[in-house]
């Protein structure tokens, strides 16, 4: 399917007016998206609300079918779905099928779950005591533009599953996916409001979710700086509140390992996505005695990446969101020691060739500041405590790799990194089955995993008297 073929999925919102989409790729403007007032979103907050009285009652079997056959359409329109992110998103075309179908399986593992969300029997005297998981009611789901289908699906599956209501709001320049994904729900069969993707300003629709009362979660995907206000935003109702932000995380390399299978490991970690990624281990600490072995076969790894057109065979990286990202992003390059780069196509796309920095010290930006795109910072290292010395100066602590064969070593490094979701001689990525989110100010609480429905619903204690 080809951008030319696609039909794009609309929005019945506008009163605040509309926000232009940009193809990425060649910066060319291709559709408008109406843009919510605060008056349009209250009335799709109060929709949920009556969807979710519904909802909640609906028996744990359909609630589970209905999920199970949300993922099937999904899957069914995995193609279209990564052609629309494709062509808003930039993203390169194995990457975006792959994320639909994330959204699929994120469904389907939470679909589990309404028939096994058990409360517990504790015994007590003169009784019995039992817990029940209650759904918490409207759930506001806040999503970035790096990533808009798993993070909607990280979001929406679990608190659906709990048995909630969703009022979704993607970035404003990448709505396309989760407004279809939206349609899809309800060519499954799930009930009408039960999942509304609201579009338009985070600052109007983003900022309803978080002072509407009946909004009683939010759920944000996005940047440290906007979801420090939406905390302090929270608390004036103690809304509950789950925050996925930012990163600037180590890929560690010891002297122990293959070096040149380690380097040419470290462009995968970092320039995924165009390094549009909260996980990408932008800084790479190498112990001191490999530290120009590594950087000599970091080079071929880095300028072999090809950066081009994103529906296009055989590319490694996309375009960058907006031509403001990239002016960004460019600013930080520009600003640093750069050791070495790749090559990216000339053209009014918004491209970014991957490079490698020298950071002059532990202050500089660049080693410092979450970039956002294709740009690794590497540092050398004496020993272990140094290593994990570096790797916790940052506010941040997102993810991390560890290379060493020692197993020792690399579970005393693991236990002393700072950081919620390590991988050791590997760069993996998100599993929707294990617990994912930061320590410090990468977040607040944990998404995906078998915990994640008790951050979506609330426990219900009831003792029933035996003597009475
Ligand atoms: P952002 O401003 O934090 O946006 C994330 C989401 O929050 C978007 O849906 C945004 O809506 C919404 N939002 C913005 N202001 C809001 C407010 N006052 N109340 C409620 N919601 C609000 O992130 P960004 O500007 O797109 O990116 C800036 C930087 O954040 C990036 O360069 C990167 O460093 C970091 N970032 C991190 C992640 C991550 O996965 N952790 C993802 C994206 C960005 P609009 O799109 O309408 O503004
Ligand atoms: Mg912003």
């Amino acid at each position: 399917m080809t951008a030319a073929n696609l039909t794009l999925p609309g929005t019945s919102y506008g009163d605040a007016g509309a926000t232009e989409l940009f193809n990425p790729t060649t910066g060319a403007s291709f559709t408008q998206i109406g843009a919510a007032s605060a008056a349009e979103v209250d009335a799709a907050i109060e929709r949920a609300q009556a969807a979710y009285l519904a909802w909640r009652d609906v028996a744990p079997g359909t609630k589970a079918a209905l999920l199970r056959a949300f993922a099937a359409q999904v899957t069914e329109h995995r193609d279209e779905l990564a052609a629309l992110e494709v062509l808003n998103s930039g993203h390169v075309l194995g990457n975006a099928l792959w994320e639909a179908d994330n959204v699929a399986n994120v469904l389907n593992y939470y679909a589990g779950a309404p028939e096994r969300h058990a409360g517990q029997q504790i015994p007590v005297p003169g009784g019995v005591d039992i817990t029940f998981h209650e759904p918490l009611g409207v759930v506001g789901v806040i999503v970035p533009w790096n990533f808009p289908m798993p993070i909607a699906g990280w979001g929406f599956a679990p608190a659906l599953a709990a048995g909630n209501a969703v009022v979704l709001k993607p970035a404003e320049v990448t709505p396309l996916t989760a407004l279809r994904l939206a349609e899809l729900a309800l060519e499954a069969g799930l009930p009408e409001h039960l999942l509304q993707v609201v579009t338009g300003r985070g600052s109007v629709v983003g900022q309803r979710f978080v002072d509407h009362p009946l909004v009683r979660k939010v759920c944000f995907t996005g940047s440290t700086e906007v979801g420090q206000g939406i905390m302090r935003g929270c608390a004036d109702q103690i809304k509950r509140l789950t925050l996925e932000l930012g990163g600037k995380s180590a890929n560690i390399i010891f002297d122990d390992v293959d070096i040149e299978a380690a380097a040419a490991a470290a462009p995968g970690a970092v320039f995924e996505n165009s390094g549009q990624d909260c996980c990408a281990r932008s800084r790479i600490l190498v112990q001191q005695n490999v530290y120009e072995k590594f950087l000599a076969a970091l080079e071929p790894a880095v300028t072999k990446l090809v950066v081009g057109d994103p529906a296009g065979a055989g590319t490694d990286l996309g375009p960058l969101i907006t031509a403001r990202h990239r002016d960004s992003v460019t600013q930080y390059i520009a600003g640093a020691d750069i050791a070495y780069s790749g090559s990216a196509p000339g053209g009014d796309g918004y491209f970014v060739a991957p490079s490698v920095a020298m950071p002059r010290g532990v202050d500089d930006p660049i080693w410092r500041d979450e970039v956002f795109g294709p740009v690794v910072a590497v540092m050398p290292f004496a020993d272990e405590a140094e290593a994990i010395r570096l790797a916790n100066d940052t506010e941040f602590g997102l993810s991390g790799s560890i290379y060493t064969r020692d197993i020792g070593r690399a579970l005393r490094v693991a236990r002393g990194v700072e950081s919620g979701n390590l991988s050791i001689n590997s760069h993996s990525s998100v599993r929707y089955w294990t617990p994912f989110g930061g320590f410090k100010q990468s977040g607040l609480g944990r998404e995906l995993g078998p915990d994640a429905l008790n951050s979506f619903s609330e426990v219900k204690n009831v003792f029933i008297s035996t003597e009475n």
